[in-house]
């Protein structure tokens, strides 16, 4: 399950990983108010399930409450189209307001399970800002990596060496440090599948914190967390069931409302059908995760199977795997 940036901000403020101060706004006269709270310069970013919001106008600085009432007022109810979205974009619903931060330095900072070694992995560079999978591409070894043990956890030196590794400076080496090991915190004792801080900035007076902030939690996990329910976004359908039926002409079905976030295929005519047109056919209209599964000729309008299904499909399977 997705969740907003202003949602893992306050899974963030509570164990203790420094964040910048920020509400989050409905309407653009709650940006003004809060805008003027918090005062002086500050942020206007869209919340939406979708990274690259600066590079299209979804995080705005601005110098006055009144500027931040307006760049509300353009965001809220718009569409929001990121290198992240399909073509379509996304609806902002709401906005947060933060602070603005001299920012000295930008670093980046994950974690995600490494299904190969069955472990928390951490992953930390000195290129934040930019989509780490630019810099996988580009400069592979500018990527630390360092696993987590699933029962010790992660040490306190291993902490230290990703520090080093992102090159903080001298005095900001134990705050990063014990940043580290909160998020790792944060990481495992919310059952997330990913923790994403890009950037982690390093600021003029040498202080860090985590300047953006994404979370994904582990669907078959949250029965464990009751509190973490409430996040959902009842706009967003996060597994969604597409029913392809073949025949002269391909059909199309798409069952609920919202924004597809993962997409489960029923081709009723199993693999002899062309999976990967269908693939094709329906990527431009998905975020990020798809996953394909094949139910046999006379299952596929069973609701229940659908339902088996699309939760199956809801695990968290990526690519145009099949199942
Ligand atoms: P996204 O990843 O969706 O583009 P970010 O939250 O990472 O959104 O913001 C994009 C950029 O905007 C950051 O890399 C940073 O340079 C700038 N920025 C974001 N929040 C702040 C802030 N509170 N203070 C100063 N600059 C900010
Ligand atoms: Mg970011």
């Amino acid at each position: 399950m997705n969740i907003h940036e202003y949602q893992a901000k306050e899974i963030l403020d509570r164990f203790g990983v420094p964040t910048p101060h920020a509400e989050v706004a409905s309407t653009p006269a709650e940006a003004k108010e809060i805008a003027s709270r918090i005062g002086g310069r500050v942020v206007v970013k869209a919340q939406v399930h979708a990274g690259g919001r600066g590079k299209v106008g979804g995080v705005k600085l601005v110098d006055s409450p009144e500027q931040a009432e307006e760049v509300a007022a353009g965001l809220i109810g718009s569409r929001l189209v990121t290198k992240q979205t399909g073509a379509n974009g996304v609806p902002v619903e709401k906005v947060m307001i933060a602070e603005t931060l001299d920012i000295k330095d930008e670093l980046y900072l994950s974690i995600v399970i490494d299904g190969d070694i069955g472990a928390p992995v951490v992953m930390a560079s000195t290129e934040g800002g930019m989509e780490i999978e630019e810099v996988a591409e580009a400069t592979p070894e500018k990527i630390f990596r360092v696993a987590g043990d699933p029962l010790i956890g992660l040490t306190t030196y291993h902490a230290r060496d990703i520090a080093l590794a992102l090159e903080v400076p001298a005095k900001s080496v134990r705050a990063t440090t014990k940043l580290i090991t909160d998020l790792y915190n944060v990481f495992v004792e919310n059952d997330c599948s990913l923790v994403e801080i890009n950037p982690l900035v390093i600021t003029e007076d040498d202080q860090v914190v985590a300047l953006d902030a994404k979370i994904n939690l582990e669907d078959d996990a949250l029965f464990r967390h009751p509190e973490l329910a409430g996040l959902a976004d009842p706009e967003i359908n996060d597994a969604i069931c597409i029913v392809i039926t073949a025949g002269p002409d391909l059909e199309l079905q798409v069952a609920g409302k919202g924004r597809i976030e993962k997409v489960c295929f029923c081709l009723e005519f199993g693999l002899n059908l062309a999976g990967s047109q269908c693939v094709d056919l329906v990527r431009g209209r998905v975020r990020r995760q798809f996953s394909a599964l094949v139910i046999n000729r006379g299952e596929t309008l069973q609701f229940g199977v659908i339902l088996a299904a699309v939760r199956r499909a809801g695990a968290g399977s990526t690519g145009n795997g099949r199942r």
